[in-house]
């Protein structure tokens, strides 16, 4: 037998076998996957609710943000962008809980670098030097061994070719989890949670921009820029990026 052929052979054979043992579904709808798709299935991948607000410098979900830190007037308006809408009826919010919950690392980072590849493109953050994620507390952090902003981040990092900083925020005590709280409790549950690390020092950048998996109301997004704020005087951007948001 012609060996080239039984090596193209097996290299079609063996992940059809691992799909008949561990069939990949869509995270999305559940479906199995055809050999060529990942993560999502093409239906579900083709409608993806994308936001597009990476290249519009005043959107609703940037414009949530800044009512939540226009504390004064010398605050600059802040640029927001997140990869697709959160729709709690749709089944795209599994693509971050995917990441958040059930350990799924290659649909987040798939996630992630589709989300660095659109603020990579925008005029908005090509500028992007320092990329930080929200912290988790380290209780939390250590009972589930990763943080997924992090982990978003670190991809987005890439795609914005800026440097990634895991470790300049520190979460200083545990707060309750935001789900099930309303916009002022939010607020007031976060509020002061979030401190600059010092001793990760005051690395120099022009723009950084903070990452989380899903924005909601942005009380915890707010409360880590009033934090970089205490070490970045108004010439430093700060912006912020997610890849779900909820509502418009
Ligand atoms: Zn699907």
């Amino acid at each position: 037998m012609d060996t080239r052929l039984t090596r193209l052979d097996l290299k079609n054979f063996l992940p059809a076998v691992l799909d008949l043992v561990l069939p990949r579904v869509c995270v999305v709808c559940g479906r199995p996957l055809l050999p060529q798709e990942e993560h999502l299935c093409l239906e579900c991948l083709s409608d993806l609710p994308e936001t597009r607000y990476a290249t519009l410098g005043h959107n609703p979900m940037a414009d949530r943000f800044n009512a939540k830190i226009r504390v004064d007037e010398y605050e600059p308006y802040a640029y927001a962008a997140a990869l697709y809408h959160y729709r709690a009826d749709a089944g795209y919010k599994k693509i971050s809980q995917a990441l958040k919950y059930h350990r799924d690392f290659g649909t987040g980072r798939w996630a992630a670098r589709r989300l660095g590849a659109r603020l990579a493109a925008s005029p908005l953050f090509a500028d992007v030097d320092l990329v930080v994620p929200v912290p988790l507390h380290w209780t939390r952090r250590r009972a589930r061994g990763y943080n997924q902003a992090a982990v978003i981040a670190r991809e987005v990092a890439e795609a914005l070719e800026a440097r990634f900083s895991a470790h300049l925020l520190r979460r200083n005590r545990r707060t309750r989890s935001q789900t099930r709280l309303s916009g002022g409790d939010k607020d007031r549950n976060v509020s002061g949670a979030f401190s600059m690390r010092k001793a990760a020092g005051n690395p120099a950048a022009g723009h950084i921009l903070l990452i989380d998996d899903v924005f909601t109301t942005g009380a915890t997004l707010a409360a880590c820029h009033r934090a970089l704020r205490t070490a970045y005087g108004p010439q430093v951007r700060i912006s912020v990026a997610t890849l779900g948001v909820v509502g418009e």
